[in-house]
């Protein structure tokens, strides 16, 4: 997979894509994610990036031109392309006002081969480059950020552990959080008891049928107190163990 970035601050992107899962399997060649400074597509002395809004109101917005100069340059497409791109590219806008992400959008984004992110700033993007250069508008969530930097890592994060060979462990990815439309389970590890507080009896038994057991009864427990809106949606009658992510 390939993901393109789009941002007036590169710098904010070295770090994550050094770390972890997703900095081992940059440096394994799985996923090719490259960061294009829109500023380096600007005009002018200044390289102006961003203008008054029309119509007045406060703060700045960001200018179209140096986006859709920087998305047709850095992919290869020319103006009269823009419809192929879109065909090729899953050209997404991180924005509040777009749908939000949820873990089956995440799965569906991940067998894409191409995305491509871009990040807004200020009070946001010039409404044309939504209408004639993305597919989508996609929002992390119903708060607001101060830049799509940090939406467009989540996406990064969020898609790039269900491309093939990024996480080592397959089976992890069954069980958790959505997966199922329940939440996880609560994990413990050693030591079996801290301090006093035990962990439960049934996980130091050895007997998988009571844990799965008891692991689907905390997952529905546990989903019924924190997200009831998740219940009665697709799924969430299944056992979580019943359902891979393939
Ligand atoms: N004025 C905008 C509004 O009210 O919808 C908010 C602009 S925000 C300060 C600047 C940028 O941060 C946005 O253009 C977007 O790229 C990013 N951003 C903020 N919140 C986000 C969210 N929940 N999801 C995705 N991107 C977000």
């Amino acid at each position: 997979m390939r993901i393109d970035v789009y941002t007036i601050f590169p710098g904010i992107f070295s770090s994550p894509l050094r770390e972890g899962l997703l900095g081992k399997a940059l440096q394994r060649g799985v996923v090719d994610i490259r960061v294009h400074d829109i500023r380096d597509y600007a005009q002018g002395k200044h390289r102006q990036v961003d203008d008054v809004p029309f119509g007045g109101g406060p703060g700045m917005v960001m200018k179209p031109e140096p986006i859709f100069e920087a998305v047709l340059n850095t992919l290869g497409y020319r103006w009269e392309e823009l419809d192929r791109l879109k065909e090729e590219v899953r050209v997404i806008l991180l924005t509040p006002r777009g749908r939000r992400l949820e873990q089956s959008w995440v799965k569906e984004l991940a067998e894409e081969e191409h995305l491509a992110l871009i990040c807004g700033r200020y009070e946001g993007v010039d409404e044309r480059v939504l209408e004639h250069l993305c597919t989508d508008a996609l929002s992390v969530g119903d708060y607001v950020l101060s830049g799509g930097e940090f939406a467009a890592l989540v996406v990064i994060d969020a898609v790039t552990r269900l491309v093939p060979g990024v996480v080592g462990n397959r089976e992890s990815l069954q069980e958790e959080s959505f997966s199922g439309g329940l939440l996880e389970y609560p994990q413990y590890t050693r030591p079996a008891d801290y301090r006093g507080w035990k962990v439960p009896e049934v996980l130091l038994s050895g007997n998988h049928a009571a844990i799965a057991e008891w692991r689907a009864k905390k997952a529905r427990e546990w989903t019924e107190r924190q997200r009831p809106d998740l219940l009665g949606q697709r799924g969430s009658n299944e056992d979580p163990r019943e359902n891979d992510p393939d």
